[in-house]
């Protein structure tokens, strides 16, 4: 305040001040500009919703850095960014997810399963898999499935690391998704292990990717047989709408018949399909 006071009255008294005085103003104006035109993730687009997430959380440290997007898609909408289990669709619904694929082998079998029960789910896809695959992840997609960030590498230990990684790990697998894709959309990021940490939620949520978690663990991923997962899913059907299974990790011969006898059983005790509730 002290030190805006003296330059006006400066500029009120020497006209030699007045120069100097707008000088200044022109260079800091100048200094702004060009700091509001350097997207941290490249893309016109950027500054006002990279405005909106600071304001939402802090920005994890050094997430410009290490992971530039290639070819980032069309800014998508900043999203909330606390973890999501609820469907989008109001009444009696589930959201089934898949997740650790897209595998050759295990996921048209999975693919076929919820085609013949008109059932729509969520892949949580690895990075290096999707591309990969990318024939896979664009049959995800036309199936009319959404796709989900389960990051690079897998790292169930990711929220003990720092932030330049957990972003790496993130906005990498993001890149190799999209790109497999052919640009779809992927509506939501989940934590290998539920590895979340308040900076990997938000970096996700500014990138349009609601966080995910889930409410049933059906423990396909140990293969403790068709029946134990079935009784599984059934036991903590109560816990909340939105259920885990796996298509890749190995082999998945159960996970395709629970899901099969899953479904059914699901439709016989009168739940709808959904989707995890984005925004
Ligand atoms: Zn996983």
């Amino acid at each position: 305040m002290a030190a805006r006071r003296t330059l006006l009255a400066r500029l009120r008294s020497a006209p030699q001040a007045v120069a100097i005085g707008l000088a200044v103003v022109v260079v800091v104006i100048a200094a702004v500009a060009s700091a509001l035109l350097r997207p941290g993730s490249g893309g016109a687009a950027a500054p006002a919703d990279d405005g909106k997430a600071i304001s939402a959380a802090p920005r994890p440290t050094g997430s410009a850095s290490p992971a530039v997007r290639t070819n980032p898609s069309p800014t998508p909408p900043t999203v909330p960014d606390s973890i999501q289990h609820q469907p989008e669709t109001a009444g009696k619904n589930v959201n089934i997810t898949i997740d650790d694929g897209p595998d050759p082998k295990w996921t048209p079998r999975i693919l076929q399963v919820l085609r013949r029960h008109h059932v729509h789910a969520t892949f949580c896809m690895i990075g290096p898999q999707a591309r990969a695959n990318p024939a896979l992840v664009k049959q995800v997609v036309a199936d009319g499935h959404r796709l989900c960030d389960h990051t690079v590498h897998h790292d169930t230990g990711m929220d003990k690391k720092t932030t330049a990684y957990q972003s790496s790990e993130i906005l990498g697998a993001l890149d190799m998704i999209e790109q497999a894709s052919g640009g779809a959309r992927v509506y939501y990021y989940r934590a290998p292990g539920g590895a979340f940490t308040p900076p990997s939620r938000a970096l996700a949520a500014q990138h349009g990717m609601r966080p995910l978690g889930w409410n049933i663990d059906t423990k396909d991923f140990d293969r403790p047989g068709v029946s134990a997962i079935l009784h599984t899913m059934k036991d903590e059907i109560h816990n909340g709408p939105t259920i885990l299974f796996h298509d890749g990790g190995g082999n998945r011969g159960q996970t395709v018949q629970a899901l099969d006898k899953a479904l059914t059983w699901l439709r016989q005790q009168g739940y709808g399909f959904s989707f995890p509730k984005v925004d």
